[in-house]
């Protein structure tokens, strides 16, 4: 037989396939490893055929491959449209498919030695104390570990091995990420609102159904009772969640409901873990997905359900090559498996809410939270009146009250300040000097724990310059606010409080965070400072007060999408508040107060908001009523990406003038940042009013990287610096 092989060679941009000399065995999807001129490399079989045009003395055999499939016919289907959709080479699209260590060959099933008896008639002397316990605790047993027997029982493992009275056997065995997560199984009746949104998700006739439910209106129990069913059905679902590693509750949810049935991938696991998890998957023996964008590849068949939880979620869009959308890619799957994918939310994105109002997407409605509590009251301060009062904290007078009133009762509280607001940049109060990083073209942060300045880009630090490196002044002071500014405040104010700050910076990854937000959770604090990670789906029951800072810091920013951006955090943090019995509360600080945005986000009026911006979005011309595409072009080297963005907008320039029509916008320009980790950036920005011109951009840019420059389309990117 013939297979097909594509081989995955790292940094080539065109597909390479090869025919090889494959056994009956070999089917499609199956990862191989094959001759490759002088050494060998892995590849994947896309087809396997009778005959090859090859002369048969040029044909090399297969050096290996794996005993089954990687790949399902349905990861194949899934690869097909991804390479014509975002026109990248096949191998960079197949490596979706996999865990990256497995691609890499650095990771493989682990195995353990396990010791068991033998059925061989033996004899030992009474005197052989030990090897006798041994065997005596191998018959009560069955096997066991050898690592454990040895350290037990010593030699004698070793001693009745040799007489062949002990068997050792390898055996395969599953790492568990979670063994340490434990839940209580709460077997919860549906409420009606809850009953009612399952059967009307599972009856509608739309492939996509919108789930738009205030925060604490139970989606969670909705979404575990759909993929309970599908369960019950034989089917398998993917159960998609922005940061998995950061919600220990609803890991202790899915573990206590669920048990073994749910594989969670997500970043924090080990690579061990994470090709664990991706082969009980594959296997079978998991029928759960559960993970954040990548799981939406999850190696799962007969899909008999997809959901995308928080689906407004930024971190759904891919920033690396290919740049997918996770819900595109969750629409194929529900499409090719017939099943139903639904997407929540208590803040959905405009975009999906339009689909939603006209009809193209089901829309499912939750508005009251769970046994009627009631929302969280926000009350808007005005921040320009504190400093006239001459009241320069980071804390209005009221929510000082409000704090030492949540305190005293013994309840918790979480704090939040905007990501980008936080940041406090050096600056020269004498020549305005602005101190930035010498590989990227943005100001440096002040981290007072070391006294340093961090770029937040690339993660250079900088010492703190004893005196201002323009001018030679001593001016030198601190702009913006801080979260370790905010937890010093804090700490003067409420000396008794215990205080917990989560930021990019307090230590990174699964334990980090997990251990923070766990230690919240615990009440091993009262208070809880945090940027836009604070804002993430949590449900701590004593939380009674949030504190918004600076609510319009992420209102100034010149992105279409930052109005939406900045209701959908206000919304989301001030949910976390009043979740159980006690009544919860808001305060809103801005210097903006009547900003319509924020009207809305504090009367919980998510249409009012949405009426708002549909109109002023088709008034502009703004997605969803436009697209906006923009072609990067990014080079260490500044002279090779001058030419190469010459080349591309050439191309592009043909393609515009060809469908000026289809175009609102058309130029080219410095990206905002002009520089990130040396790397010089440039972009061509386009609005276009359909889809129609998006293939031919893809072609003008494909194949137009040089060795040092990288060219790549984006689709209404979530980030435009
Ligand atoms: P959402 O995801 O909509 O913000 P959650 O799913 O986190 O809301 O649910 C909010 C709270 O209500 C959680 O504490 C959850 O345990 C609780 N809850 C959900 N469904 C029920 C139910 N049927 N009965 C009692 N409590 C419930
Ligand atoms: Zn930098």
């Amino acid at each position: 037989m013939i297979a097909e092989v594509i081989v995955d060679i790292a940094h080539s941009d065109v597909d390479k396939i090869f025919d090889y000399l494959c056994d009956e065995t070999v089917a499609a999807g199956t990862r191989v490893t094959v001759p490759f001129g002088r050494s060998a490399a892995t590849g994947f079989v896309m087809r396997v055929k009778e005959k090859s045009d090859v002369p048969p003395e040029r044909l090399r055999r297969i050096l290996r491959s794996d005993p089954f499939p990687a790949l399902n016919e349905e990861c194949l289907f899934l690869a097909d449209k991804l390479v014509a959709r975002y026109r990248c080479p096949r191998a960079l699209v197949l490596r979706l498919f996999l865990p990256a260590e497995m691609r890499t060959g650095k990771v493989g099933e682990a195995s353990r030695t396990f010791a068991r008896l033998t059925d061989a008639p033996f004899e030992l002397p009474p005197r052989a104390r030990q090897q006798l316990a041994l065997v005596e605790f191998l018959r009560d047993n069955g096997s066991a570990d050898t690592a454990f027997l040895r350290e037990r029982f010593g030699g004698a493992l070793r001693a009745l091995t040799d007489k062949g009275i002990v068997l050792l056997e390898k055996r395969r065995v599953f790492r568990d990420p979670y063994r340490g997560v434990e839940g209580e199984r709460q077997e919860r009746t549906l409420t009606a609102a809850q009953a009612e949104a399952v059967r009307a998700i599972e009856e509608s006739d739309k492939t996509v159904t919108l789930l738009h439910g205030v925060t604490g209106s139970g989606k969670t129990e909705v979404y575990l009772n759909l993929i309970a069913k599908q369960l019950e059905r034989g089917k398998t679902a993917i159960f998609l969640v922005p940061e998995i590693s950061l919600t220990p509750q609803m890991l202790a949810q899915l573990r206590a409901r669920f048990g073994k049935s749910a594989a969670i991938l997500h970043s924090g696991l080990s690579a061990g873990e994470r090709f664990d998890e991706w082969r009980r998957l594959r296997e079978g023996s998991a029928r759960i997905a559960v993970g954040a964008r990548s799981a939406v590849f999850a190696p799962v068949g007969d899909v008999g359900l997809i959901v995308i939880d928080e689906e407004h979620d930024g971190s759904y869009a891919s920033e690396s090559a290919p740049r997918y959308n996770t819900f595109d890619i969750a629409l194929l799957r529900a499409k090719y498996n017939r099943c139903k994918l639904v997407l929540g939310s208590a803040t959905p994105a405009v975009e999906t809410y339009r689909r939603a109002a006209e009809g193209e997407f089901g829309l499912v409605r939750l508005p009251e939270r769970i046994n009627r509590r009631p929302m969280p009251e926000v009350t808007i301060v005005d921040m320009r009146r504190e400093v006239k009062r001459g009241n320069p904290s980071a804390f209005s007078a009221l929510l000082r009250e409000k704090l030492s009133l949540c305190l005293s009762q013994g309840n918790q509280a979480i704090l939040f300040l905007n990501r980008r607001g936080y940041s406090q940049t050096v600056l020269c109060r004498d020549c305005g000097y602005v101190a930035k990083c010498e590989h990227c073209d943005v100001s440096l942060t002040y981290h007072s724990e070391e006294n340093c300045l961090k770029c937040h880009y690339c993660g250079s630090k900088y010492r703190m310059p004893p005196a201002c490196p323009e001018c030679g002044g001593v001016h030198l002071g601190y702009v913006g606010t801080g979260t370790q500014r905010v937890v010093g405040e804090l700490k003067k104010l409420f000396p008794a409080a215990r205080i917990l700050r989560m930021d990019n910076d307090t230590t990174g990854g699964k334990e980090g965070h997990y251990k923070i937000l766990r230690q919240f959770a615990e009440r091993e604090a009262d208070l809880l400072v945090g940027t836009q990670m604070v804002a993430k789906g949590h449900d701590f029951p004593s939380v009674t007060l949030v504190g918004i800072l600076d609510a319009d810091m992420s209102l100034h920013f010149p992105d279409y999408r930052s109005g939406e951006r900045t209701f959908q955090l206000v919304t989301q943090v001030a949910g976390r508040s009043g979740r159980a019995q006690a009544h919860g509360e808001v305060v809103l600080q801005t210097y903006d107060p009547e900003n319509y945005i924020l009207r809305f986000a504090a009367q919980y009026d998510y249409e009012g908001f949405y009426r708002h911006e549909i109109a002023m979005r088709a008034g502009t011309a703004f997605p969803p009523f436009a697209t906006i595409v923009r072609v990067m072009v990014v080079g260490e080297d500044e002279r090779d990406a001058i030419e190469v963005l010459r080349a591309v907008y050439g191309k592009l320039e043909a393609v515009y003038a060809r469908m000026s029509d289809h175009f609102l916008f058309f130029n080219k320009m410095h990206a905002p940042i002009k520089r990130i980790q040396n790397k010089y950036r440039y972009q061509i920005l386009m609005r276009i009013t359909d889809s129609a011109p998006l293939a031919a951009i893809y072609a003008a840019c494909d194949g137009e990287r040089t060795k040092s420059t990288v060219v790549y389309v984006e689709e209404n990117p979530s980030n435009l610096s």
